[in-house]
């Protein structure tokens, strides 16, 4: 697994990459809203976010993995 860079913005250590949801931009009826669920890291000091990578089934460990590398790229700058 790919380790965390130190944040970019204030340099202190990155908490870890955590699976957030997301609630939908539009008002919609609870039963119709689509939740969305992924991946980002997040700054264990000023709270920065790494790039949110979508995740389409949260239980799906395997998908869980691959998500969170790609999160973890995506955090040291290194995202394609
Ligand atoms: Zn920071």
């Amino acid at each position: 697994m790919t380790e965390l860079e130190p944040c970019p913005f204030c340099g202190a250590p990155a908490l870890g990459v955590n699976l957030r949801e997301v609630a939908p931009f539009v008002a919609e009826p609870a039963r119709t809203a689509k939740r969305k669920f992924g991946y980002s890291a997040v700054c264990s000091s000023c709270g920065a976010r790494g790039p949110f990578i979508e995740v389409e089934d949260p239980f799906n460990n395997e998908q869980g993995f691959a998500q969170v590398e790609i999160a973890t790229a995506g955090w040291n700058g290194r995202a394609e």
